[in-house]
């Protein structure tokens, strides 16, 4: 560790609060760290910072550097690995743990998470690190999906050592600090339901309810249970969370239980991908030889892992039926969440069951072929400000010209049927200009191996504001180059 400067700004004036490690010593362990040698900033995020309430010149803070490599404990903060369990690609896959995950506790009510900072009591066989490649991917895509209005953890910032990190090759260690109003799991509840630990499950429960659900506690629906009306409740914010993954073309790529946040955040950026042609089956997770995960079947994912949360709470729902009413919530607040976002795609307010077969055979003729799915929407909603039947760049992305044009005529004249849609204000502001395409993510992780961090931060300038122009920046709106699709992302990390 490096000493800390007379002069360092850092730990004075945060303070922290442990309210989930409070909640008992079977719930999380304290971990020794283990330092990573001469820690270097990679990225950070302003505005986050200040959400925190983070010293101006943060960065500037070799204490903080420290601190947010694991190197570090800061006053008032301590590292604490937390116990989950869950299933991993359909199967139980009994304990797991925050393996290379530590949290340092609460700032401003946030959780402010260290990943890759060292081994914990659950790492198994892992060496509790996380690789830069990686640890930039997730640092990126946490702000692009937070600048794209998607429920998200965030990252505060990516710090990076030279220390040799081993995966399929030699590579360098990373830590980035993430943050959420919490970190806990489905896989949490299905812990102490599976080791029959009712009460802690029950103290866990009541904790989420307290903190992050408290309707629930005076919730008169579900004959009062409270904990029924918090599975109806992380029912529908994951029908919503998934909605609009599909409506951006977000693949998450591990959707296993351990990875669904109880807050309906999205959690845990591993092998993800946006979609570049519009591919319904794209699996992005390399390592997921049956496509379990694939973009299409993400939906009925949510619903098959909310029903793992519902087994893990039966102790506490007691009701089986009340339980299974509950989970099937979930279609109704997915479709009416999915058209919503596809209304709002087209230039409507409101979803209107006339849109249905527009919507439809857009997306038919995306994935006949295989047409960029963001650059699509955005031609549509310039178009859609002209509306000029004769002049539609957005045609010229189809081999099938006629298809494509009759499409769009019968969308000009849905759009006729209602006189005041907002058209292309609402589309400019919800289809983006900017997603966080693999090769994007690649160049910055290329440039940040040579310790150039330029291309990482002109990337997340334009994903923190996804919807404006950036004119400087157009090469990052632009197709996907043919080396894109060589490579290969698995959950190596
Ligand atoms: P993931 O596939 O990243 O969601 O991780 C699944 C489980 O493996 C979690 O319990 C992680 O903490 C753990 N894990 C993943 N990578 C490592 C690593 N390098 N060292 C220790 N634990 C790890
Ligand atoms: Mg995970």
């Amino acid at each position: 560790m490096q000493p800390t400067s007379p002069s360092d700004l850092a730990s004075t004036g945060l303070t922290w609060s442990h309210r989930f490690s409070n909640l008992g010593e079977v719930f999380t362990e304290a971990l020794e760290t283990a330092p990573l040698p001469q820690p270097y900033w990679v990225g950070h995020s302003t505005s986050l910072a200040e959400r925190l309430g983070l010293p101006s010149g943060w960065t500037e803070s070799s204490e903080l550097l420290e601190a947010f490599t694991g190197n570090h404990v800061l006053e008032g903060s301590q590292l604490r690995a937390s116990v989950y369990s869950g299933h991993q690609f359909g199967v139980w896959a009994g304990q797991l743990g925050d393996g290379r995950a530590c949290s340092l506790g609460e700032l401003a009510g946030l959780e402010v998470q260290l990943k890759g900072a060292g081994p914990t009591p659950y790492s198994r066989r892992g060496d509790g690190r996380a690789v830069l490649r990686s640890s930039i991917r997730e640092f990126l895509c946490s702000e692009a999906m937070h600048g794209l209005g998607i429920a998200t953890t965030r990252a505060l910032c990516v710090t990076g050592s030279d220390t040799a990190v081993w995966r399929e090759q030699k590579e360098t260690a990373a830590v980035v600090t993430r943050v959420a109003p919490s970190f806990i799991r489905f896989g949490h509840f299905e812990h102490f339901c599976h080791t029959h630990q009712h009460t802690e499950l029950q103290a866990l429960a009541d904790f989420v309810i307290a903190h992050f659900y408290p309707e629930c506690q005076t919730s008169t629906a579900w004959d009062s249970n409270p904990y029924t009306a918090l599975l109806a409740a992380v029912t529908e914010r994951t029908a919503k969370m998934i909605a609009s993954w599909q409506s951006v073309g977000f693949c998450h790529g591990v959707m296993n239980t351990d990875n669904m946040s109880i807050l309906g955040l999205t959690l845990d950026y591993g092998p993800f991908q946006f979609l570049d042609g519009y591919g319904p089956s794209h699996i992005c997770n390399h390592s997921d030889t049956q496509g379990r995960y694939a973009f299409h079947k993400q939906p009925s994912i949510a619903y098959w892992n909310l029903f793992c949360l519902g087994q893990a709470l039966m102790p506490l729902v007691k009701d089986q039926d009340n339980a299974v009413a509950a989970l099937e919530t979930f279609k109704a607040h997915y479709e009416h969440a999915f058209a919503k976002a596809m209304a709002h795609k087209l230039g409507f307010a409101e979803a209107h069951e006339n849109q249905r077969p527009v919507i439809e055979e857009a997306l038919q003729l995306l994935a006949a072929e295989k047409v960029d799915f963001t650059i699509f929407w955005r031609r549509l909603s310039h178009w859609a400000a002209r509306r000029d039947l004769a002049d539609a760049s957005v045609l010229d992305l189809f081999i099938n010209r006629e298809a494509a044009t009759n499409w769009l005529a019968s969308y000009d004249a849905l759009l006729d049927t209602t006189p005041d849609a907002p058209g292309a204000a609402l589309m400019l502001q919800t289809n983006p200009k900017y997603i966080l395409r693999n090769h994007l993510g690649e160049l910055a992780i290329q440039a940040a191996k040579r310790k150039d961090f330029s291309v990482l931060h002109a990337l997340q300038t334009v994903l923190e504001q996804p919807y404006a122009e950036h004119p400087k920046h157009d090469a990052f709106a632009q197709f996907a180059p043919d080396w894109a699709a060589n490579i290969e992302i698995s959950c190596s990390s």
